[in-house]
């Protein structure tokens, strides 16, 4: 489905779920701590799941009210067998939540796998258990683990990395739905063909002026949709970095050779706050330092406790360093009453620029 997006960027965008995969059936992804080159590795083409506020709730005969729009939305696309034509599901241990989503996955006899990995990466031990978990996946029998097709898949998955910590480099000149959209696009497809989108992609954004407006950094857990983009596009909010679930959190690394450098590259993920000890919050100096932001969004989902506990720890260190910060609870998509509180935040920004003398 080609989109138009302003006069300058046309890019043409695949629904999630779509896309080529050559002839290996499709296994969907729930967090990018599974790396995509394992599961291509196990004879699959991996697909990041996300979740979507476009087919209606049919959870409340499976989950309790009070669970997260991730888990909701999940559901409900497997009870509506939107995701019939995908072979395998891949979990891993998360959230308390998605630990239950592997079981009403499992019950539905859906085929899965679950990577039961280290509830914290923060020790230095837990990567031996990681990477014992990551062997035990590739070699359970009915897999067909591949070293060959391990090795390009990892090379593949390198080029892919690198070239989107590149682009994000130049997110700031690019509407912000498009870069939502390419982030989702390139966990969806092949990477031959995701590598090709994006460089032709770098070179054009390489010549673009920035776009004008205050700059921010975005924070917090899955959005449901591109509103939230399209309301900071609108809004002339400019994002300039960001740790969010739905971002890409994996650093560039080198391509893996081994099994053993899966679970390194594990390690090098921007923190989470469901893996890392000091949450989100710990890597909070390095980002503000690397795309200098007036302010920052942090996005939160109703009932998502991991994210919720790592709030407070990440607004204490922000008013600590006297950053202006907002801070938006959504069932996934924004509302009115977000567009106000945003709007606020601007005018808030404006203020802040205008007492330190424009700058
Ligand atoms: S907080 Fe971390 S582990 Fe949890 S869904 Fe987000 S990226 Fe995955
Ligand atoms: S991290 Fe939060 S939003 Fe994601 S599945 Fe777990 S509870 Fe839901």
């Amino acid at each position: 489905m080609p989109v138009e997006h302003g006069k300058k960027h046309t890019f043409v965008w695949q629904k999630p779920g779509s896309g080529r995969n050559g002839d290996a059936p499709s296994a969907a992804v729930f967090c990018g701590e599974i790396l995509p080159e394992l599961i291509m590795a196990l004879g699959y083409m991996p697909k990041r799941l996300f979740p979507s506020v476009s087919c209606p709730d049919l959870s409340p005969a499976t989950l309790p009210p009070f669970s997260c729009t991730t888990a909701k939305s999940y559901v409900s696309m497997l009870l509506q067998g939107k995701m019939d034509d995908v072979e395998l599901f891949a979990f891993s241990d998360t959230c308390d939540t998605m630990i239950a989503l592997h079981s009403i996955f499992q019950s539905r006899g859906k085929k899965t796998i679950r990577l039961a990995s280290p509830r914290s990466i923060s020790i230095a031990a837990s990567r031996h258990y990681l990477l014992a978990e990551i062997q035990r996946i590739a070699a359970i029998p009915e897999m067909r683990f591949s070293e060959e097709v391990f090795r390009r898949a990892a090379s593949l998955y390198a080029r892919q990395r690198q070239l989107l910590k590149a682009l994000t480099e130049f997110r700031d000149r690019m509407p912000q739905e498009v870069f939502f959209e390419i982030g989702r696009y390139t966990w969806t497809v092949h990477p031959e063909e995701a590598c090709a989108v994006l460089e032709d992609l770098v070179k054009e954004l390489s010549t673009s002026p920035r776009r004008q407006g205050f700059r921010v950094l975005l924070l917090g857990s899955c959005v449901l949709g591109p509103g939230l983009f399209q309301l900071l596009d609108r809004l002339k909010l400019v994002v300039a970095g960001d740790n969010m679930c739905d971002s890409q959190r994996i650093h560039p690394g080198w391509p893996a050779a081994h099994l053993s450098d899966i679970a390194a590259l594990t390690y090098e993920r921007k923190p989470c706050p469901c893996k890392h000890g000091g949450g989100a919050a710990a890597c909070l100096d390095r980002l503000l330092a690397s795309c200098s932001p007036d302010g920052v969004i942090i996005h939160t989902q109703k009932f998502c406790d991991p994210h919720s506990w790592d709030l407070t720890r990440v607004k204490q260190q922000l008013a600590r360093l006297g950053v202006s910060y907002l801070h938006l609870e959504t069932s996934g998509e924004v509302s009115e009453q977000h567009r106000l509180r945003l709007e606020s935040f601007c005018e808030l920004l404006e203020a802040r620029r205008q007492h330190s003398g424009g700058r």
